[in-house]
């Protein structure tokens, strides 16, 4: 069988009768959309962060859309971000109407970088988001700094990055508002569709619950400024409410996948050869994504399809190649870091409940793919 980077059945088998549980809480409980466990779920994962709003919603690309919106940003507005990210991140700016502005990445990390940020800000630029990729934090003092200095807005993309933190501070509670999926492959993960904002506002909150629900006051059928529906599931918010009190353990089996990772593999690492993730000082990494980094990635790969491992690349393409977003007029060249990144990287298989002798096998496999180079 071909081993892939991802699999959730193994988590499924070990957690099955909870999950099945959860399933039959909500069937029984009488309210179908947005009842006890949408509910119980914002509180628990607002308190898991240290902040009292949290409003669930109905995957990650809306919690950028809403979250966005609540923060005042609108059409015309300019919004920095990252071209080395999934593409939703850009997609949700460009659905409120935003042009999407990029910044480069650092060589060592991935992440923004900070230091091209100021330039990058204009007299229509309204919002920062910093993307929090592969699982550890961008620098979050540099990019409140820019913002301060010029008034403007930070959404976190967390989608990345549950319990990831930065200096002693939890990814999404740094910016004014922090935007979750819980996508099944997701460091917190649902079995479908979910995602979040949290915040510390009550104000954004209010905003984000109108977002969410056409536009409307829950309790009251009128629109003042149209919306969305944009709801967390009821099963799926359950789901969380389960999966949430092993997020610490989940995040611990992912820290001991890499582990195991950089203890087979760092005498192969080289400027040259294969690079391993590096974790940023200050910096406490959640492994949502295992990136190493070869020059002669395309090869590697194809050699180990040979040996029934089929790895992905997160991303092939970075955001403003891509046609849909080639207007924006953002030419090749313009950020090298992000365009060499993309054809050098690939993932291992990463997840908590990966088996050993699976992460044994990929090892092995890439040892003697790398040394018939
Ligand atoms: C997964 C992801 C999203 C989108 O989340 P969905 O729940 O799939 O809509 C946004 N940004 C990043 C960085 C992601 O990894």
């Amino acid at each position: 069988m071909t081993t892939r980077v991802w699999d959730y059945l193994p988590e499924y088998r070990n957690e099955r009768e909870d999950l099945l549980d959860a399933v039959e809480t909500v069937f029984g409980s009488g309210q179908l959309v947005l009842g006890a466990s949408v509910r119980g779920f914002e509180a628990e994962f607002a308190a898991w962060h240290g902040l009292d709003h949290c409003v669930g919603v109905d995957n990650g690309t809306n919690a950028i859309v809403l979250g966005l919106e609540a923060l005042g940003v609108g059409p015309g507005d300019e919004v920095v971000t990252v071209s080395n990210t999934a593409a939703p991140t850009v997609v949700a700016i460009d659905a409120v109407g935003a042009v999407p502005v990029f910044v480069d990445v650092r060589e060592d990390d991935y992440l923004m970088d900070t230091d091209l940020l100021e330039a990058a800000v204009t007299d229509r630029t309204r919002a920062i988001v910093p993307v929090h990729l592969y699982g550890q934090c961008v620098d979050m003092d540099a990019v409140l700094r820019v913002a301060r200095d010029h008034g403007l807005a930070v959404l976190e993309d967390c989608a990345q990055a549950h319990g990831a933190r930065h200096r002693g501070r939890t990814a999404g509670t740094m910016g004014d508002a922090g935007a979750f999926s819980f996508y099944p492959t997701k460091v917190l993960g649902a079995y479908g569709d979910g995602g979040a904002v949290v915040t510390r506002d009550p104000d954004t909150d209010r905003a984000l619950r109108r977002l969410r629900y056409y536009g409307m006051e829950e309790t009251y059928y009128v629109v003042d400024t149209p919306g969305h529906n944009s709801r967390l599931d009821e099963v799926q918010a359950e789901i969380l409410r389960r999966k949430l009190t092993r997020l610490d353990a989940y995040i611990e089996g992912r820290r001991s996948v890499a582990r195991r990772y950089e203890e087979a593999l760092s005498d192969l690492a080289a400027p040259d050869g294969l690079v391993l993730p590096r974790t940023t000082p200050g910096n406490e990494h959640v492994h949502y994504l295992y990136v190493v980094r070869h020059p002669r990635r395309d090869l590697v790969l194809k050699e180990l399809l040979r040996h029934d491992i089929a790895l992905n690349i997160s991303y092939p393409w970075p955001v403003h190649t891509m046609k849909g977003f080639r207007h924006l007029g953002v030419g090749e060249g313009a950020l090298p870091v992000t365009e060499r990144l993309a054809g050098e990287i690939f993932s291992l298989p990463m997840y908590p409940s990966l088996p050993p002798d699976l992460q044994d096998r990929v090892i092995e496999a890439l040892r003697e793919v790398l040394a018939g180079l």
